[in-house]
């Protein structure tokens, strides 16, 4: 499918840039949050929301409740400037898209580009998202170099298609354009820190000190899932 760049010249004024970096955040950790700080910056973001799902199709039932994970996620961007918590689609009662949720912010803010955040291991698997050619018209996106992930044959290719300079990304409108963006590489996963909760061995320096303590009160992630 061909998917149409409007890249603005010089001139054009800059709008305010949205950024959202969706995940499962369950919990939230440095390897979320160190990237979204550089994003935020690289991309000159008016604001920078960390969107936690619903309980996403393709993945298992998250192992903190939709309240936890938002509240985790409100302590750790807690001071941290451009950093903000969009928790509508978790706390929606159905299954939702990424599409419908950037239809509606778009709704909301017609003036905003958008930019959607994710990492190379979600990238490879965009082909499986509802609509993933209506997240394109809607916003841009930016692939965040994760360690240990790699392309799949569709995202190489798309990729190709649709690759623009850090320039052409900064002044284009909410179009489909995407970019890869490296960032201090943090080998930090979710499923590993359950784990390593569950087997009863420590988390410290790998997520926020609140965000900890929150887990240890809440007994959270004590059973592997
Ligand atoms: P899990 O281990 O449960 O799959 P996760 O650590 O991958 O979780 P998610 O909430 O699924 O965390 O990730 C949200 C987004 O953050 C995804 O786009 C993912 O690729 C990205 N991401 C997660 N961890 C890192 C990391 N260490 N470095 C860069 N990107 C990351």
């Amino acid at each position: 499918m061909a998917i149409t760049l409007h890249v603005a010249d010089e001139s054009t004024p800059v709008s305010r840039r949205i950024g959202l970096f969706g995940g499962t955040f369950d919990p939230v950790h440095y390897g979320h949050l160190r990237p979204a700080v550089e994003m935020a910056e690289r991309y000159e973001l008016t604001t920078l929301y960390l969107m936690p799902n619903h309980k996403p199709a393709h993945r298992q039932p998250a192992a903190a409740t939709t309240d936890n994970r938002i509240e985790m996620l409100e302590m750790a961007v807690h001071n941290a400037p451009k950093l903000e918590v969009e928790a509508r689609e978790a706390l929606r009662d159905r299954p939702s898209y990424t599409y419908d949720t950037l239809c509606e912010i778009n709704q909301e803010q017609p003036d905003a580009t958008l930019m959607f955040f994710m990492g190379m291991d979600a990238f490879a698997a965009f082909d499986t998202w509802h609509n993933w050619e209506g997240v394109l018209a809607l916003a841009n996106l930016v692939i965040v170099n994760r360690p240990a992930a790699s392309h799949s044959a569709f995202s190489r290719d798309l990729l190709k298609r649709q690759q623009a300079s850090h320039g052409e990304l900064i002044r284009c409108g909410s179009t489909g354009v995407i970019e890869t963006c490296d960032v201090t590489q943090l080998a930090i996963s979710a499923t590993d820190v359950r784990r390593r909760i569950a087997s009863d061995l420590s988390v410290r320096f790998l997520l926020p000190e609140p965000v900890l303590e929150y887990i240890a009160d809440n007994s959270l992630y004590q059973y592997n899932h």
